[in-house]
């Protein structure tokens, strides 16, 4: 599943085919990804500027020149594909549209971008530009990492209160947006802070290293996407999922790079937990 830092990628990888171009003709294949597409959407994309592709925690937003924002979400297993002039026409060199590609873009400058999602759990809505700041799906989500509203106090205080576990509370979109299973795991690790212990028993000094720690896993793995970016065309043209080494996900049964113990793997919430008993108290 896509975090913030892969769409991040992604953004950074769509920005030069799409921000400052038209739109010239949008191919809509089905009536619905997790929700309905929006009604008349290839005529109300048609002819539209995107002004600026833009990310908030991990929803694209392109503002168009027609006053709407185009919002797209990648959900598990949506992304994106370029190809026409600029990159080549590597994925779709057969001509074959593949039966998951369910909208794809022609844009002013001759390429098109293809959005595809097995199992369609992403999702593309309009909004007014004007009524944006009030878009329900990221008015309820708290601050995103490497913003000026993410600190170690306000994290302190948004956990003080809490008695779930720390690595369901960072799940939580309402007290940090963008993260998800994999950069909480290496978060925690980072910041020397079980996933069982409980937020508010968290003590000062590992309270203080966890907002850095997330900052700086996320600031990472941007790095590493944005460094993947100029490999992508090598490769498939798929944007955001590039290879990212982990200190503790997926890691399971191997040893702890700093201290040498063995990952440990639980399940919490359904979702794995992959963790250094050693070094995470
Ligand atoms: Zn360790």
């Amino acid at each position: 599943m896509p975090e913030l830092p892969e769409v991040e990628t992604v953004r950074r990888g769509l920005a030069p085919v799409m921000e400052g171009r038209r739109i010239l003709r949008v191919e809509q294949r089905r009536a619905d990804l997790r929700f309905p597409l929006p009604e008349r959407f290839p005529q109300r994309l048609k002819g539209a500027r995107i002004d600026r592709l833009a990310r908030q925690a991990k929803f694209l937003a392109a503002h168009l020149s027609t006053g709407e924002v185009l919002v797209m979400h990648l959900g598990m297993t949506g992304r994106f594909t370029i190809s026409g002039q600029m990159k080549g026409a590597f994925h779709h060199e057969t001509g074959a549209a593949e039966s998951h590609d369910h909208v794809v873009f022609h844009m002013e400058g001759g390429e098109t971008v293809t959005y595809n999602d097995p199992r369609r759990f992403g999702f593309m809505e309009l909004w007014p530009a004007a009524e944006f700041g009030a878009y329900p799906r990221l008015t309820q989500m708290g601050p995103e990492p490497l913003s000026n509203h993410f600190s170690a106090d306000y994290l302190g205080k948004a956990l003080a209160g809490k008695a779930a576990p720390i690595k369901a509370a960072l799940l939580d979109q309402k007290v940090v947006a963008g993260l998800g299973n994999i950069y909480v795991c290496e978060a925690l690790y980072r910041a020397g802070i079980s996933p069982k212990r409980l937020s508010k028993t968290i003590p000062g000094q590992r309270a203080l290293r966890l907002a850095p720690a997330i900052n700086a896993v996320i600031a990472e793995a941007i790095e590493a996407g944005g460094s993947s970016i100029s490999d992508f065309a090598n490769a498939e043209g798929e944007l955001g999922y590039f290879q990212h080494r982990f200190d503790v996900y997926d890691r399971e049964g191997e040893p702890c790079k700093r201290c040498g113990a063995t990952v440990k793997r639980i399940v919490q919430s359904g979702r794995s937990s992959f963790y250094c008993g050693g070094c995470q108290k």
